[in-house]
């Protein structure tokens, strides 16, 4: 998702968007990043939004400081982790880490 900062005039799919600050988009992957590179300060990505490609709001925070949706780049390594954020916790296969 993609949160507008400042009044912004954005363009989806042919269709001209007059957005006020503070506006929330969801939008698809390519066109989130689109609208981020042009409108760049404008616009900034909603961390715990849902992720643009699977819309997934589950995610993992990996040592290095990554935030990562687990669905569409699952962790390698439960050493990776370290923190789940969001979704639910029942996915197969995958639970937290034990702290
Ligand atoms: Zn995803």
């Amino acid at each position: 998702m993609i949160e507008t900062l400042t009044p912004v005039t954005v363009r989806l799919g042919g269709q001209v968007r007059p957005l006020k600050a503070g506006a929330v988009l969801t939008l698809s992957q390519s066109q989130g990043w689109k609208l981020r590179a042009k409108a760049g300060e404008k616009v900034r990505l909603v961390p715990d939004g849902p992720c643009f490609a699977c819309q997934s709001t589950r995610r993992w925070v990996s040592i290095h400081g990554a935030v990562v949706c687990p669905t569409c780049h699952p962790p390698t390594s439960p050493g990776l982790v370290k923190q789940w954020i969001g979704g639910r916790s029942e996915i197969a296969g995958v639970s937290p880490a034990r702290t």
